[in-house]
């Protein structure tokens, strides 16, 4: 059993926290938040920083981001859909209630006079044959096929499958890997100020010893890391009666628009990517330009509630690439940007991997 310090309790660290403890090591997590939690917000003044994870519309979409990334990425996505819902399964199995992972596959949207700027993007989602073995391919659907699978989007939209993509509830799944992981000692209220082999320097109170010290503190991570936060916005609609099975996203000259349903009526809108730190509140452009957008694929949004907007920093290093780095105590994941929850799973397993190869090489030397 190893003592285990882990400076975040975002998407990667209370991820790592479950996995690590249910594989028997002592497990400390610290995290300036006041608990495990989503953190209400809302007014002007109530802008702390607070884990990205809780903000994001959790899509696993590895097949559309290749729209932003490169196969590498999409690989991983992959791999993470079916450890994502391994962790599901066990976290609903052992209490959890509320449904946590669903995986019905994507809908990729265009309306009439923006198929050329669709075309474009799905070339770019093809022009990567070595996945053609790995992942599957845009299915196009005509009005019928589209209308049978989900009858409340606008007729006329041009549409794509793509099968397998997945989303996680994002605030629920955070909160159950917290509140089912008991045999961590969760340390709220606690921010680390520098993380070095086997140590973790709290502000105001100094070292801590570890036999592994874990950074996953997102953004939090500068300056250790060259880190930048990148602004997204979402809002939450309540809309009884309007169905939707899976994500929507639209392709749009201007704007990637998504729609993700969630559980109780709600519908996440999002996001905005923004080069800037601002945590402040949703601009009323970005909440204009969403909102017209999905109510331009759901007509009958119209009728909903604006429930809850929310703005968060994407933590991402200069090239937008996740960052792992493994040596003798010390683990540190980062740069997840636009994909924390499509990749977290499958970059845990990769790192602990080579954590446990470096330990066995070690005891080898
Ligand atoms: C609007 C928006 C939409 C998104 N949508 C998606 C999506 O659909 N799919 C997807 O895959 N990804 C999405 N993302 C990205 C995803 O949320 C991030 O990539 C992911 O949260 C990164 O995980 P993380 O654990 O590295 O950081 P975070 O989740 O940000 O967690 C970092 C944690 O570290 C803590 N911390 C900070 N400083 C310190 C300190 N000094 N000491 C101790 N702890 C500290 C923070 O309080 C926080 O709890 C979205 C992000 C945003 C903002």
């Amino acid at each position: 059993m190893a003592r285990i310090g882990i400076a975040g309790a975002g998407v990667l660290g209370r991820l790592l926290a479950w996995q690590l403890s249910r594989a028997g090591h002592s497990v400390t997590v610290f995290d300036p938040a006041a608990g495990p939690e989503a953190p209400a917000t809302g007014s002007l003044s109530e802008h702390a920083a607070f884990a990205a994870g809780f903000t994001a519309a959790g899509m696993l979409s590895p097949i559309a981001e290749l729209d932003n990334a490169g196969p590498d990425i999409a690989r991983l996505g992959w791999r993470s859909l079916a450890l994502w819902r391994e962790v599901a399964d066990t976290l609903c199995a052992e209490g959890c209630s509320a449904p946590l992972f669903e995986q019905h596959g994507s809908l990729m949207l265009a309306h009439g006079s923006d198929l050329g700027a669709a075309r474009r993007v799905l070339a770019r989602l093809e022009t990567a044959p070595s996945l053609a073995a790995e992942l599957p391919a845009p299915q196009p659907l005509d009005r019928e096929a589209l209308a049978a699978l989900e009858p409340a989007l606008a007729p006329g939209l041009h549409a794509w499958l793509l099968p397998g993509e997945a989303q996680v509830m994002s605030r629920d799944m955070l909160h159950a890997l917290a509140v089912q992981a008991p045999n961590v000692h969760w340390c709220w209220g606690e921010r680390v100020e520098r993380v070095e082999p086997g140590v973790l320097h709290l502000m105001g109170e100094g070292p801590v010893r570890f036999d592994l010290a874990i950074d996953v503190r997102g953004v939090g991570a500068k300056p250790d890391l060259p880190l930048r936060g990148v602004r997204g916005e979402v809002i939450w609609l309540h809309a009884p009666g309007v169905p939707l099975q899976r994500p929507v996203r639209l392709l749009h000259p201007r704007h990637r628009v998504y729609i993700v349903p969630r559980p109780g009526d709600l519908f996440v809108v999002g996001a905005s990517e923004v080069e800037s730190e601002d945590r402040s509140p949703v601009s009323l452009r970005s909440a204009v330009e969403l909102m017209a957008a999905a109510q331009s694929v759901i007509p009958s949004l119209a009728e909903a509630r604006i429930v809850h907007m929310e703005a968060n920093l994407r933590p991402a290093l200069p090239d937008n690439e996740p960052h792992t780095h493994a040596e003798p105590g010390l683990l540190r994941i980062n740069g997840l940007f636009r994909h924390g929850w499509l990749l977290a799973p499958a970059l845990v397993q990769d790192a602990l991997a080579a954590l446990a190869n470096m330990e066995k090489a070690l005891a080898h030397a």
